[in-house]
């Protein structure tokens, strides 16, 4: 069964962008990956609410095309007062659909908030809304950065599922066997929630290099001895990109991964490319 077909299906992320011109891209982009009948488009949220009211202008912006849009909602350097009238303005304007994470606060930016952890973010969205919302949360096959292990890191998201989350989005990965052994273990915790593995299409070997540094996401050694090899030459890299991830993609589906989240960093051209070889 293709991702297309699988009823959880497809999803695409983006971020606010910050100047009219990446307004106006992201206009096409949408439309582009809005004529794949994702299940859903997501829109980041810098933690602190340091982009409220961009993440919320983009998810209206997303809404316009007919897909359901969620917003990202982190609770670090957040009141619970803030929380509310965040979650009450959504509420109101029938969003229905929120991705809940702790969020990281830029270094030297104030205390942590009254909230410390996601599954605390999630009980309140629950004690605060009940059902309304059905609830994405964060999980990391290869291990959160700060995770004392990955024991203790698995334990932390089974309490995020216990807490109300409806369903599981990964932090990206490239080696598909980290995927397939969280979800066995996370099953073996008694999470049963649907675990969708988080795609980072790879155009830009530095970016690439950079986001993984920060994130804990591990670029095979063959990966990134390919990938420096070919220094400026940015057509083969996205030839090699397309490649790698789409047997990637291949390999969750064929292994059972109930969907595919893509992180478009407000381009469709990696994800369409990916879609079509699925497709292919
Ligand atoms: P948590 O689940 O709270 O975990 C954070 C750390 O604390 C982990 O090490 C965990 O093991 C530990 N922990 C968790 N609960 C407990 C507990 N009860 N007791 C003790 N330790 C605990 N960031 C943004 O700023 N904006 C975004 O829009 C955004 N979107 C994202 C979307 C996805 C799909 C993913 C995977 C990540 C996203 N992030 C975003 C990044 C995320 O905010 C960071 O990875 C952050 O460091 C952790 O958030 P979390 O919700 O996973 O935190």
């Amino acid at each position: 069964m293709s991702a297309v077909e699988h009823p959880l299906g497809i999803s695409f992320e983006f971020f606010p962008p910050t100047t009219d011109a990446g307004k106006e891209k992201l206009l096409g982009v949408r439309d582009a990956l809005a004529a794949r009948e994702p299940r859903f488009f997501s829109v980041t949220y810098g933690a602190g609410g340091s982009t409220q009211a961009r993440t919320t202008q983009t998810v209206n912006t997303m809404r316009q095309s007919g897909i359901n849009t969620a917003p990202h909602i982190s609770c670090v350097g957040s009141d619970k007062g803030a929380l509310r009238e965040l979650l009450a303005q959504y509420r109101e304007t029938d969003i229905n659909s929120l991705v809940a994470l702790r969020g990281d606060l830029p270094s030297g930016m104030g205390g942590t908030g009254e909230l410390r952890y996601a599954n605390e973010l999630v009980e309140f969205i629950r004690e605060e809304t009940g059902d309304h919302f059905e609830i994405a949360v964060a999980a990391y096959p290869e291990s959160h950065p700060q995770a004392p292990s990955f024991e203790r890191d698995l334990e932390n998201f089974a309490r995020k599922a216990r807490a109300g989350a409806n369903l599981a989005i990964t932090q990206y990965f490239f080696n598909p066997d980290a995927y397939f052994h969280f979800v066995e273990r996370a099953r073996k915790l008694g999470v049963e929630v649907p675990i969708i593995p988080g795609i980072m299409p790879i155009t830009n070997y530095t970016k690439l290099a950079r986001f993984s540094d920060a994130c804990g996401a591990d670029i095979p050694r063959w990966m990134r001895k390919q990938l420096e090899a070919y220094g400026d030459d940015s057509e083969s890299i996205q030839a090699f990109g397309e490649e790698v991830i789409t047997r990637l993609c291949e390999r969750l589906l064929d292994g059972g991964a109930p969907g595919l989240h893509f992180y478009t960093l407000n381009q469709a051209q990696a994800s369409l490319k990916v879609l079509d070889n699925l497709r292919a």
